[in-house]
């Protein structure tokens, strides 16, 4: 066993040699008198053990313990102290500063040195496991397990930390979060494992267009974040995330499947929008939320009106939440006439919501609605209402009016739609004939198999189904051909210009196209006198519009055309 000796006192140092060569161990030694020396022995030789005398005239024996422990932790050495000294306090100093034992130089026998070697190795060889697993430890929780990159933990701290420390130069800080396009459908068409490789290959991209100073994280899912520091204009910021953008591009192979991937890059910048750590991601967020808005693969740097648009979303969304309980709803209805002989048909019920004093259109709460959902429930609520109240008004009538109701895309999703719509029909008395569910062609797109299996059950009861906007999106024929599709409805921003000459050329084509599939033909966004004639000329069935009627409350329906 090869014996570092560090001790000023040479009496000392052959007492302890000689002590140890009455064991039965094979030691070698070096002897050094001081602290320095003793660093450039150790420097030179690997020892598996240092006696090393706590009282020496320049440095003490601590320092070398410090000194040691900073240079190198991962070479073997355990470290028994030796001293004159009885203080209680000092051998405690001495084994908190990483020696391993501490013994009086009065108490040295053979046994008892010997003893303190070997426990002291034993003891060294401990905290080094010890060390070892706190360092996996700390690794495992600042470390995201799949990809190797800083977790959402090590991330905020990172941040704060980078913002605290940050100079009083002029020099920004960008906080760039990006999340994946679509993301959810690799991994609901391709599985976890190959979602997972994705995400892998996608960090090892990106890596590459970072420098290592700045810090790149995952989230969480598919959200990523980075720390640009010390930027001296914005667009180093936009430079880089486009380098990401573009890194992206190329398609991804992942278990031999071909994966095209894009992002969206949220930026919020420090000092520029905001001094805080917690707001900074705040803002970066609702940036990249806007970049999503804007149509995906987009960087977008956050301006202060997002956070008051954001707000607004936010309280629409959460009021939005039990007002149909709380009779905020209200439905608006437009007549529906027959295009040549004007008699009314029926009615389109449009919702409205009356929130914060007023009466807010359609528009500005559906897609809200739709992306939290509750557009389920605001849903049934239409239905169920639309079905009452043509159950009322078609008490007194010969011949039956008809209702069409707006359905949007995520109430395809609700497995008891149709179950519900048919209840509703038994419930108010109503036949299905009259009562027609409209979709969009983009609802269409979005969830195909879906759509066209509940389309087919809502058409199998007796229902009818309308195709809205038509001429707006892909007006695909295909779609026409393929969904159980009885009417078309020409849109109204076709109507609107309809006396511009391309769009009557093109309102003609769809026409003569409709007709010859077989579909019932309405035209909405009949304005004045003109297109209603057009749609007299062109045969179509129904129109609808301002020029016939607005939308209006049912009090008034009944008013003006259900009073004689
Ligand atoms: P839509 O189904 O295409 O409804 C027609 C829209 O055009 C209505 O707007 C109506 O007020 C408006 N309109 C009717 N005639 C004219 C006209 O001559 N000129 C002009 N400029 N506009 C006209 P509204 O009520 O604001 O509804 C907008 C959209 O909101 C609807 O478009 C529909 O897609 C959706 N929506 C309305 N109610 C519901 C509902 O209960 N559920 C769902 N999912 N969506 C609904
Ligand atoms: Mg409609
Ligand atoms: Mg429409």
């Amino acid at each position: 066993m090869d014996i570092l000796i560090v001790d000023d006192d040479i009496v000392d140092r052959e007492h302890i040699k000689r002590t140890l060569r009455k064991t039965n161990h094979n030691w070698t030694f070096v002897e050094t008198e001081s602290v320095d020396e003793g660093l450039v022995a150790f420097a030179s030789k690997n020892f598996d053990v240092i006696l090393l005398d706590y009282r020496m005239p320049k440095r003490d024996g601590i320092e070398l313990i410090l000194e040691l422990r900073n240079i190198s932790l991962v070479r073997n050495v355990a470290i028994v102290m030796l001293s004159n000294s009885e203080e209680s306090a000092l051998a405690l100093d001495c084994i908190k500063a990483g020696a391993q034992d501490f013994l009086l130089k009065s108490e040295v026998t053979s046994s008892r040195l010997e003893r303190a070697i070997l426990q002291s190795q034993t003891r060294f060889e401990l905290e080094q496991k010890l060390y070892r697993s706190y360092q996996e430890a700390k690794k495992l929780a600042e470390h995201d397990s799949l990809t190797g990159l800083a977790n959402r933990y090590s991330f905020e701290e990172a941040l704060r930390l980078s913002i605290t420390q940050k100079p009083r130069d002029k020099s920004k800080l960008a906080l760039a979060l990006f999340d994946l396009d679509n993301f959810k459908n690799i991994n609901d068409t391709h599985g976890h494992d190959i979602g997972d490789e994705l995400l892998k290959s996608v960090s090892k991209r990106v890596c590459l267009c970072l420098r290592e100073n700045e810090l790149f994280a995952r989230l969480g899912g598919d959200e990523f974040a980075i720390i640009l520091s010390n930027l001296r204009t914005v667009d180093n910021a936009t430079r880089v995330n486009k380098r990401i953008l573009a890194c992206l591009e190329k398609p991804f192979i992942i278990s031999g499947i071909e994966i095209i991937m894009s992002a969206s890059i949220g930026i919020a910048i420090y000092p520029d929008n905001s001094l805080g750590a917690n707001e900074l991601l705040k803002y970066a967020d609702i940036a990249m939320y806007r970049a999503k808005k804007l149509g995906r693969n987009q960087i977008c740097f956050f301006e202060e009106d997002m956070q008051q648009q954001f707000l607004q979303r936010y309280q629409i969304e959460a009021n939005l939440v039990g007002a149909a309980e709380r009779n905020e709803f209200v439905l608006h209805y437009q007549p529906v006439f027959d295009t040549v002989s004007k008699d009314l048909l029926g009615f389109e019920a449009l919702i409205r919501w009356n929130f914060q004093g007023r009466l807010h259109f359609p528009d500005s709460f559906i897609s809200i609605a739709e992306c939290s959902h509750v557009i389920i429930d605001i849903g049934r609520w239409v239905i169920e209402n639309a079905i009452r109240q043509l159950s009322q008004w078609n008490r007194h009538k010969d011949k039956a009016l008809s209702m069409s109701i707006n359905l949007s895309v995520i109430q395809l999703t609700d497995k008891a739609l149709v179950g519900f719509i048919k209840t509703m029909m038994q419930k108010y008395d109503v036949a299905p004939q009259l009562i027609e569910l409209e979709l969009t062609e983009t609802a269409l797109l979005e969830n195909s198999d879906q759509a066209v299996e509940v389309m087919e059950l809502l058409s199998n009861i007796g229902c009818r189904i309308a195709l809205d906007d038509f001429g707006t999106g892909f007006s695909s024929v295909s779609h026409l051909q393929n969904f159980p599709i009885d009417t078309v409805k020409i849109d109204k921003s076709l109507m609107l210009v309809c006396h511009e000459a391309k769009t009557l050329a093109l309102i003609k084509g769809l026409a003569a196209m409709l007709h010859s599939l077989g579909l019932e033909i309405v035209a909405e966004g009949i304005e004045d006198e003109n297109s209603f004639t057009l749609c007299q000329e062109l045969n179509i069935q129904r129109s609808q519009g301002y020029y016939l009627s607005k939308p209006i409350d049912s009090d008034a329906i009944e008013k003006r055309f259900l009073s004689s």
